[in-house]
């Protein structure tokens, strides 16, 4: 599974190590900025899954940038905010950040504030019961693999979805062709051979350590179980 990045933008940097340590113990992976100055830019890449946002800072105040974010991304954002007043806190989710800490916090407090605003936060597309790293949108026939887009074929697609709806089970390449081909062909075994062989490219150039697709010599093919 891709680990998520989070940015973190505060300036003292006892806070914001401990914030990073927390974050990396629990399987994240940070990135730490001591000013506001390149956020945008940053942030504007996409390759963050989550902004945590210190109000307080050297060159612009949080709320401020958040404003700025706001106009040019949607991604979750965590105030951290030093003073307890109600009106930081209203402030703060008025303009567009999607929870707020108060310091001095815990970090594990907050790295548990990240995990609920994600989980919020995730696209609607349907989780995958038993395989964690997918997602699919069947009336789309889109499918993701570890966060990123999977460029199918329809049988690459087609296949991939018997294999989700049933994670474990074991597919004969004859039960694959009945599911998936409209017209079963002559030469099937290759032919569902040659397409789970490109599926299975497609998947490695995402992810090279999962390997979600089990060959069972002699029998066919399963999707791999989460452990
Ligand atoms: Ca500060």
């Amino acid at each position: 599974m891709a680990k998520p990045t989070i940015l973190i933008i505060e300036d003292e940097p006892a806070i914001a190590d401990a914030i990073c340590y927390a974050l990396e113990t629990d399987g994240f992976m940070t990135q730490c900025l001591h000013s506001g100055e390149q956020a945008v830019a940053l942030l504007a890449t996409g390759n963050f899954a989550l902004a945590i946002l210190d109000i307080g800072l050297p060159d612009i105040n949080g709320i401020e940038l958040c404003k700025q974010l706001r106009q040019s991304c949607d991604v979750p954002i965590i105030f951290l905010t030093a003073r307890d007043a109600e009106i930081d806190r209203v402030v703060g989710l008025e303009v567009g950040a999607d929870d707020y800490v108060t310091k001095p916090f815990s970090p594990r407090e907050l790295t548990a504030r990240v995990k609920a605003v994600l989980r919020r936060s995730q696209p609607r597309q349907n989780d995958v019961p038993g395989n964690s790293a997918f997602t699919i949108d069947a009336d789309r026939y889109q499918a993701g693999f570890c966060g990123r887009p999977l460029e199918l074929s329809r049988y690459e697609f087609l296949l991939l979805q018997v294999f989700l709806r049933r994670p474990g089970q074991v597919f004969s390449r004859e039960q694959l062709m009945e599911l998936v081909w409209d017209a079963p062909e002559a030469s099937m075994d290759r032919t569902v051979d040659a397409h789970i062989k490109n599926l299975r490219a497609k998947l490695r150039a995402i992810n090279s350590d999962l390997d979600p697709i089990v060959t069972h010599r002699g029998l066919g093919y399963s999707l791999r179980e989460d452990e």
